[in-house]
């Protein structure tokens, strides 16, 4: 029998949901127990386990008290939405009635991705997005995050330890992760231990806006993730109308910081082009990012507009681009020998594709 664990406080709270604690941190919160009872109950929260109740290794008294002061989730399933494409999007109700979502995207065969939120809500106001329409409500906890990946992993259906039916994860869902980088380490820590899921940090994308510090502070203390900067233009001038992160993130530092990320993990990074009809379609887009990705190693993803509606940018409703368009774009692309994929349209039935999402709170 333990002697008391610690009492979890009103203001500790958000310290109580450990399906966010590391192995050390569970083995710390929960001293005195042994440290292979904290081995037990991480295993058991990330093989699925939503209660103490089911963790039946622990004796009874233990399963009470740990019942008593501490919860596994802090947020739940609110509504589960599944598009004709198979895309699976959840609206999660966080702890202090906030709501977030979580997107699931299968192709089909073997690969599942999960796309997590880091942020309700987010700040950085990119005109093409509706999360950025939304008002910012706080940083997501490392709970938080790890709960959207437990959930999501459920709903692909194979569930249990390991990374179940998940084989890559992106964090693009609603915020911009770098503002959130210690809660989103301690959840990727968590997520790739090899004692719980054990997915590899290679098979996890963090795509920013463009936080030169962030990715500064990535390359130096890690976790050694792939990086996608949601670039969208690389002619400056049309980027700070479009993401005003780009007023104190300038290009050219946005650009050194890649290269000092590249030069620690030597890892190609992505640029994510959402491509905005009439807009950032242009020649001088192309010639611009022919600038911006010299010298680095880079593959361009090419993301056609997802419509919300309702969206404008300086008084012109946001569209497509139309085919002709896009075509004219890739040849140009081609023309200049910039590598490029094409993100498949998935999603879009449940509002769950690149930039639609968008939980009310
Ligand atoms: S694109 Fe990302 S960073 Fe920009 S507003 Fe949307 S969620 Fe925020």
């Amino acid at each position: 029998m333990p002697s008391a664990l610690p009492r979890k406080t009103p203001e500790a709270k958000e310290k109580g949901f450990l399906a966010g604690y590391t192995l050390a941190e569970l083995a710390e919160l929960l001293s005195p127990l042994p440290r292979y009872r904290a081995g037990q109950i991480f295993s058991r929260i990330s093989g699925g386990a939503a209660s103490f109740g089911e963790m039946t290794e622990l004796p009874k008294s233990l399963r009470q008290e740990l019942g008593e002061k501490y919860s596994v989730y802090s947020s739940e399933i609110s509504a589960r939405l599944t598009d004709r494409d198979g895309t699976a999007k959840l609206q999660i109700t966080l702890y202090d009635g906030g709501k977030i979502e979580a997107v699931l995207l299968g192709d089909g065969k073997d690969r599942n991705t999960a796309c997590l939120s880091t942020q309700a809500g987010c700040p950085m106001g990119c005109v093409f997005c509706k999360t950025g329409a939304l008002s910012f409500k706080r940083n997501l906890l490392s709970a938080e995050i790890v709960e959207q990946f437990l959930f999501l992993r459920k709903t692909a259906g194979k569930a249990g330890p390991g990374a179940g039916g998940i084989s890559n994860i992106v964090i693009m869902g609603m915020g911009e992760p770098l503002l959130n980088l210690e809660e989103l380490r301690r959840a990727i820590a968590v997520i790739t231990a090899k004692e719980g899921s054990g997915l590899s940090p290679r098979r996890i994308t963090v795509s920013t806006s463009g936080i030169a510090a962030g990715i500064r502070d990535l390359a130096e203390k890690g976790p050694p993730v792939r990086l996608a900067l949601s670039l969208t233009t690389a002619d400056s001038e049309l980027r700070e109308r479009l993401m005003p992160v780009t007023r104190t993130n300038p290009l050219k530092e946005l650009k050194a910081a890649l290269k000092e990320y590249q030069k620690t993990e030597n890892r190609r990074i992505t640029l994510e082009m959402v491509l905005l009809g009439g807009i950032n379609t242009r020649q001088k887009d192309i010639e611009e990012l022919g600038r911006f990705a010299e010298g680095l190693d880079v593959i361009v993803n090419l993301i056609p507009w997802n419509p919300v509606e309702g969206m404008f940018f300086e008084g012109r409703a946001l569209r497509e681009p139309e085919s002709g368009e896009l075509a004219a774009f890739t040849e140009l692309l081609e023309k200049q020998g910039i590598a490029y994929t094409r993100r498949r349209r998935k999603g879009r039935g449940v509002g769950g594709a690149c930039g639609q999402l968008g939980a009310a709170d």
